[in-house]
């Protein structure tokens, strides 16, 4: 295969010095809505990428890293995970990973534009294919305004799948936000962010950490996981727990689960919640 009329994509991160890129061959779509620019290119080696406002969302080839470390620690931290609320997360992957499991009776996915779906649905069906699952409900509203209004103890699990804290997303970053959260959830429920690289981004995971302990939050483990599209290939998710610990689960649970995963194991849990000591001690995190 010859890749002469490709070009590549690059995008730059100004605060690191570094860099993330693809070849690209040509570019798939694009659409501008009321929130921002959705851009699809198809690569040479990792299927189809999304970017918006240009930055990398996700790739066909990679995604599967996130949205398995995003949705199956917390699912299988929590004794019976029912009730199900995704912010974000409009390319649907993560839906499609909570709802692998058989004891979660609905998911609401709440993201701000509809026009990420939509492009999903074309560019990534595979992501889709279980967006007309009976207990999956997909709204199209303010993740912030909805969490808000959510009814006090309703859910077991809130995810933050979101874009970075700027932009729609900037206030689902702060202690408001994560207040709401806390009431919304039931006693032993989890809410589970996308806390960016553990490398690059300590400052944020630990702005992040210390607003969600003064929301009233009890526990808090960060998780880190390989992510080559993101900046730096190695990113993180933030799980906080009202009561309760958040550094035992359901061990056998996962071992026996019923369902296939290409990088969620017993084993790359274990590793997950086992962080690198430099990560460790910036966090203070106890064990
Ligand atoms: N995994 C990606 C990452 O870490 O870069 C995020 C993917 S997902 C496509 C992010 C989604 O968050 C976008 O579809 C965006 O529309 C949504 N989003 C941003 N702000 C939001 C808000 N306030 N409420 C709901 N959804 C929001």
């Amino acid at each position: 295969m010859t890749h002469s009329d490709a070009t590549w994509f690059h995008e730059n991160f100004a605060a690191t010095g570094s860099a993330v890129g693809f070849r690209v061959v040509r570019k798939l779509d694009e659409v501008q809505s009321p929130f921002q620019k959705i851009e699809i290119y198809e690569t040479t080696d990792w299927g189809n990428l999304m970017l918006i406002d240009g930055a990398i969302m996700l790739t066909s080839r990679d995604n599967f890293l996130y949205h398995e470390m995003m949705s199956h620690p917390a699912l299988f931290t929590h004794s019976n995970p029912k009730r199900v609320v995704i912010i974000g997360g409009g390319d649907c992957g993560t839906l499609r990973e909570v709802l692998k499991h058989k004891e979660v009776e609905h998911v609401t996915q709440v993201d701000i534009d509809e026009q990420v779906t939509r492009m999903a649905e074309k560019y990534f069906p595979e992501l889709c294919d279980c967006n007309a699952d009976p207990r999956a409900e997909l709204l199209f509203d303010d993740g912030i305004a909805y969490m808000q209004n959510a009814a006090p103890e309703s859910l077991d699990l809130v995810i933050v799948d979101s874009t970075d804290p700027v932009g729609p997303a900037e206030g689902l970053f702060n202690q408001a936000f994560y207040q709401s959260c806390l009431n919304a959830l039931r006693p032993g429920g989890i809410l589970v962010q996308q806390s960016e690289s553990p490398l690059a981004q300590i400052a944020l995971i630990r702005a992040m950490r210390s607003a969600m302990k003064d929301a009233g939050f009890q526990s808090l483990r960060t998780i880190s996981f390989p992510q080559p599209c993101y900046p730096t290939g190695w990113w993180s998710c933030t799980m906080a727990r009202k009561h309760g610990e958040l550094n035992v689960f359901r061990e056998r649970g996962a071992a026996s689960k019923a369902f296939t995963t290409r990088y969620y194991s017993l084993d790359t849990h274990r590793a997950a919640i086992s962080l690198p000591p430099f990560v460790f001690e910036a966090l203070e995190q106890k064990p």
